[in-house]
């Protein structure tokens, strides 16, 4: 035996003894905590939205169902068709809406998971059940992957697709704009252009309607933070105005100056810029997966 191996085993139930300080906590843990993508049902607590958009958590919340007049939901092994009972309320007033103008049935994607929280994939809010997202179009085929829906911007010349674009689309954003509940729609900046150009008579609904990046094969509706949640975080208010204006996000010098800055953000070489440490989740929230 060589010097080595002696020592190694003079150092052997030491070594084993902070092994198993180490491992026996950790595994405990995992086979105890839970964690929010792992959660099969809500909390049977009094619905509340708790926290942001983008840092929350969901009590009390209710499972949409499956389809109903003017709806479908997809993907439902996510299990993420969670919400605030509100955005139930607001899904199913909204299929209606669309049922009674041959609109529907209009796909539902991603709410929240059981009892909201961070997501592993796809999404940065949708936290507290007060996110929904709906597609456009309905494809003829699988729906599994985002590609089998149609885009309604045509991307590479940052122009609307007048092959998809349909009058009805519009139709179908205003609709939802116009509940009282809804805080705000994100869709692709270019559809909120060809919007701002095209919208005749009362364009008030088009406040609501917030440019952003993607969003071209789905829309994404918030709902305003509820009754009963008072630790719920609402968004600051939405500058007064259509937002078609020369400040608006998609005027020719913000849409280079938004570009510049995605591109100064992810660089493809070298180390990426540390991302600030996000916020802690409300203690509430944090109670749900600590235990
Ligand atoms: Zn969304």
């Amino acid at each position: 035996m060589s010097s080595a191996c002696r020592s190694a085993v003079f150092v052997r139930p030491a070594l084993l003894l902070a092994a198993l300080l180490l491992a026996a906590p950790a595994a405990a843990e995992k086979t105890r905590r839970p964690s929010w993508g792992g959660f099969r049902s809500p909390t049977a607590q009094a619905p509340e939205a708790l926290g942001s958009y983008t840092r929350g958590c969901l009590l009390g919340g209710v499972a949409l169902p499956e389809a109903g007049p003017g709806f479908e939901t997809i993907r439902r092994h996510r299990r993420r068709y969670f919400g605030h009972p509100a955005l139930a309320r607001f899904v199913t007033g909204y299929g209606r809406t669309l049922d009674a103008l041959g609109l529907g049935p209009v796909l539902v994607g991603d709410l929240s998971q059981p009892r909201g929280g961070p997501m592993t994939s796809g999404h940065r809010s949708h936290q507290m059940g007060l996110d929904v997202d709906f597609w456009f179009t309905r494809p003829a085929g699988s729906r599994r992957s985002d590609a089998a829906f149609a885009s309604l911007v045509d991307e590479r010349r940052e122009r609307i697709d007048p092959e998809v674009y349909r009058a009805h689309h519009a139709e179908m954003l205003r609709r939802a704009a116009l509940d009282p509940a809804v805080a705000r729609i994100f869709v692709g900046w270019v559809i909120k252009r060809e919007l701002c150009r095209t919208v005749k008579g009362d364009r008030g609904w088009l406040r609501k309607i917030r440019p952003w990046w993607g969003h071209t094969r789905h829309f994404h509706v918030r709902l305003a933070c509820p009754e009963g949640s008072p630790e719920c975080l609402d968004q600051a208010a939405i500058p007064e105005g259509d937002g078609c204006g020369t400040e608006s996000w998609f005027s020719k010098a913000e849409v280079a100056r938004r570009k510049r800055e995605a591109r100064m953000g992810r660089p493809k070489k070298g180390p990426r810029p540390k991302k600030p440490p996000r916020p802690p989740l409300p203690a509430r929230c944090r109670a749900l997966v600590e235990g």
